[in-house]
């Protein structure tokens, strides 16, 4: 199933996608079974909002083995982890505003999980029962603000810094799925989460240990190599086998 958030009559509404229409549902799709409202939309025509309304974005860090080798850091043997705030979502064909603290502006293409129940303990091999679906994130990264050993919240938490969607999917496998970046129709990043370091069950149980994930929190799972700038007029795409392209242009 594709999930999508969008905008319709000046109201927030989630839908599942289906040969590009968009069914309503009521509430959300974290409340199963699912039930339809009975309206329908053209998918081209709504303003799509950012899949979730997130608690917390995990992110994590130098989850790439090629990523680490581009920063000359070493394999970590436990997850590099950050929050970005819920202030920091965006939709797909939303602008990134490029900050005036920020002389460097980084994309980073990224699969993201999206947590379906409340998650507290999960054990690895029971991860999957707790994700409603995967979609795409761009970790944007003010990267000229980022120390290398200190804190990441500044560099990567300002407002559009986590543009997410077009929509989620659960009909991925999220082992193996090419992943890639352009800037104004070039190539910058292409990879296969087949390389992450730190998969998927293995994180979703880790952090679960540490703090509860809430029904539509994110787990963004890091960037491959291949990052560089973006300014301003320039349109970014990232794309994710089997979960389409999220796509934003820098003001
Ligand atoms: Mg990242």
């Amino acid at each position: 199933m594709k999930y999508v958030r969008f905008e319709a009559n000046g109201k927030d509404f989630y839908g599942v996608l289906e040969n590009g229409r968009i069914r309503t549902i009521e509430g959300t799709p974290f409340q199963k079974p699912l039930h339809f409202t009975g309206e329908e939309h053209n998918y081209e025509n709504v303003k799509l909002l950012p899949p979730v309304q997130f608690s917390k974005a995990v992110c994590i860090g130098l989850n790439y083995r090629d990523h680490a080798e581009e920063f000359g850091l070493p394999i970590p043997e436990t997850p590099v982890v950050f929050l970005k705030p819920s202030t920091s979502a965006a939709a797909h064909s939303d602008n990134i505003i490029y900050p005036a603290l920020c002389h460097r502006l980084d994309y980073e293409a990224e699969l993201a999980v999206v947590i379906g129940k409340k998650a507290k303990d999960v054990k690895e091999e029971e991860a999957a029962d707790y994700i409603l679906g995967y979609t795409i994130a761009n970790d944007v990264t003010a990267r000229d603000l980022q120390p290398k050993n200190g804190q990441w919240t500044i560099a990567k938490g300002f407002d559009t810094f986590m543009p997410l969607g077009p929509y989620i999917s659960d009909e991925v496998n999220p082992e193996n799925l090419m992943i890639t970046s352009r800037v104004n129709g070039k190539t910058k990043q292409m990879s296969n989460t087949s390389n992450l370091i730190f998969r998927i069950p293995y994180l979703v149980s880790y952090l679960s240990s540490v703090m509860t994930l809430l029904p539509g929190d994110v787990i963004s799972t890091g960037t491959p190599g291949g990052i560089s700038g973006m300014n301003k007029g320039d349109v970014v795409e990232i794309e994710i086998e089997g979960l389409g392209i999220l796509k934003n242009t820098i003001a």
